[in-house]
């Protein structure tokens, strides 16, 4: 279901009210504001779809602004990661790429305006003491000794903590509101700390940096931003918001709050991302196991699924979780629709059709994919040995098994129905071999012949070798978050590496980033490991259905 047809969300609501009320002179804008201290993740992209997506179906325009007011975590590496992200997802935001640090100077000029309304103030105290003095929820904060000090004085202090007299934390710039104020964030917040480090746009130009607080509201008064959306835990800061826009008298944009998305068996958080990156408990940012866009693109998962996942979970304010289930059926949805089929086998085991003559081969025609015919067919190779799935074959089946197994026939999908006829056993009594016979009169699976099951293989003469690389949830807990040690719940098994599977040739030359659906067994992408000679598939998702529906279509 699109956006359109649904009733609009609270945001969405609002932005329409407003809109018909002409409040904004006619314009949507919004900003999707990130730090770039690490990747993106699926909580981020409900924010991107958010942001973007309102910008665009009001007809207006979305802005990427960095918001690098730390100097010391951002990196460059983390700003080209989010751009190629957000790209990726399907936004743009045109000419409109910002970043907080291209303010600063203009930050400056409006904490010296406030410093001469008498609203600001350069306090002595350290961060500590500042912090003790800030009182609790329920008890008022104290006043600094430092709170009247004269205009005068506070202009020349500050002139000169931006001059680089002091060192780190010897001062701050702090806004005078109210010590007593029920909400904490009025009490006077500070507004610039002094730090001597380098900042990857700005390098050594500035010692004071201003905080989130201070810098978010005017960064948006200054791109004309009309909704300012974020997340709940910036409720209790939007009187902050609100107090310093007015203070100035700028234009003053409105900033609506809504529920962060917490999904099931992973972590949002980017110190724990990042923890679980520097202590190497997965491969890196873009690990196919990681809830990051660039883990879930290299996995295989199309933005389009995610941006149906995102529309789907919808925006509201009270926060509840989402199983990742929900994300991987958009991911098979939108697979199955769009990837092409092809046959693979992940544990193989050679079965000899004795009937078939040696040297022979036969070309099978397959159908790409069955949901869409104007992707057409193709060529699949067929000979006397093949592999199948070991799975596939039981010497003593159990009761309703309707694979391979002594006596029993079943039908090779797009090619004969075979019956075994006996196996081949190593010295410690495994089959390594299962020896069948075909009927020619059944090719290509369309004579009129009762079979309960089909089964996919591969030639062996013309299979090509791959690895293929099995994820499952990264956490073995619904909400890891919740526990003190939630590496604990790390799951041990979370990848499997096999490295002896075979792929039917056609596959052979598929690039990094391409999708297909290895029939029976799932949707799989290709790793950019891949190299020439060594092919490397990830699964994206299994394929939950694929016995019901086989099977259902065999008997009908
Ligand atoms: P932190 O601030 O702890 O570094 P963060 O995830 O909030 O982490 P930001 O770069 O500040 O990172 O986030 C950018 C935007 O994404 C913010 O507007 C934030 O509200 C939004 N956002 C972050 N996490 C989620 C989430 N889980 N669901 C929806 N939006 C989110
Ligand atoms: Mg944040």
């Amino acid at each position: 279901m699109s956006t359109s047809e649904k009733t609009p969300d609270f945001i969405r609501a609002i932005v329409a009210e407003e809109t018909a009320s002409n409040k904004w002179g006619g314009r949507v804008v919004t900003r999707y504001p990130p730090e770039p201290n690490g990747y993106l993740h699926i909580g981020h992209a409900k924010a991107i779809c958010l942001d973007f997506g309102v910008a665009q179906e009001f007809g207006g325009q979305g802005h990427l602004r960095f918001d690098d007011t730390n100097p010391t975590k951002e990196e460059t590496e983390f700003v080209e990661s989010i751009k190629a992200d957000i790209r990726w997802l399907g936004f743009d935001w045109g000419e409109h790429l910002y970043y907080a640090s291209d303010y600063f100077e203009q930050l400056y000029l409006w904490a010296v305006e406030l410093i001469r309304k008498g609203k600001a103030y350069v306090d002595d105290l350290s961060m500590d003491e500042i912090r003790e003095h800030r009182g609790t929820l329920t008890a008022p904060g104290r006043d600094s000794p430092w709170r009247d000090r004269p205009v005068i004085d506070n202009l020349d202090l500050f002139a000169r903590m931006r001059a680089g007299e002091f060192p780190d934390g010897a001062k701050t710039l702090r806004a005078k509101i109210d010590m007593a104020a029920g909400n904490v964030n009025l009490r006077d917040p500070v507004m610039y700390r002094i730090r001597h480090a380098s900042h990857h746009r700005t390098g050594d130009a500035w010692c004071i940096y201003p905080l989130y607080d201070w810098a978010h509201g005017q960064s948006d008064s200054i791109e004309r931003i009309t909704h300012s959306l974020c997340t709940m835990e910036y409720e209790d800061h939007r009187p902050l918001y609100d107090w310093y826009l007015d203070a100035l008298g700028i234009y003053h944009p409105r900033q609506i709050e809504f529920a962060r998305l917490n999904v099931s068996h992973t972590v949002l958080s980017k110190r724990k991302l990042l923890q679980l990156v520097s202590e190497k408990i997965v491969a890196g940012w873009d690990d196919p196991r990681m809830p990051t866009l660039s883990g879930m693109r290299r996995r295989g998962y199309p933005p389009e699924a995610i941006r149906d996942f995102c529309d789907r979970i919808g925006v509201g304010k009270t926060q509840n979780l989402i199983e990742l289930a929900l994300l991987e059926h958009c991911v098979r949805e939108d697979l199955n629709k769009r990837a092409p089929r092809g046959m693979a086998v992940l544990h193989p085991l050679k079965v000899v059709i004795e009937n078939f003559p040696e040297g022979k081969v036969e070309e099978m025609e397959a159908v790409n994919n069955p949901e869409d015919a104007t992707m057409g067919a193709r060529k699949v190779p067929f000979a006397r040995e093949l592999w199948i799935e070991q799975d596939d074959f039981r010497e003593d089946p159990p009761p309703k098994y309707f694979r391979l197994s002594p006596g029993v026939e079943v039908r090779l999908r797009y090619a004969y129905i075979i019956k075994c006829t006996g196996v081949v056993k190593n010295e410690r009594g495994e089959v390594v071999e299962v020896h069948c016979t075909y009927d020619p009169a059944t090719r290509g699976g369309t004579a009129d012949r009762k079979v309960k099951g089909t089964i996919h293989w591969v030639s062996v003469q013309h299979a090509r070798s791959a690895e293929v690389r099995l994820y499952d949830h990264l956490f073995l807990t619904l909400k890891p978050d919740e526990s003190e040690d939630w590496k604990a719940s790390v799951n041990p098994n979370s990848l499997e590496r096999l490295m002896n599977c075979y792929v039917e040739p056609a596959l052979a030359n598929a690039a990094p980033g391409e999708r297909f659906q290895f029939e029976r067994t799932g949707y799989f992408c290709v790793d950019p490991d891949t190299a020439p000679g060594h092919l490397v598939f990830n699964r994206t998702v299994s394929l939950r259905d694929a016995w019901a529906r086989l099977e259902k279509a065999e008997t009908r």
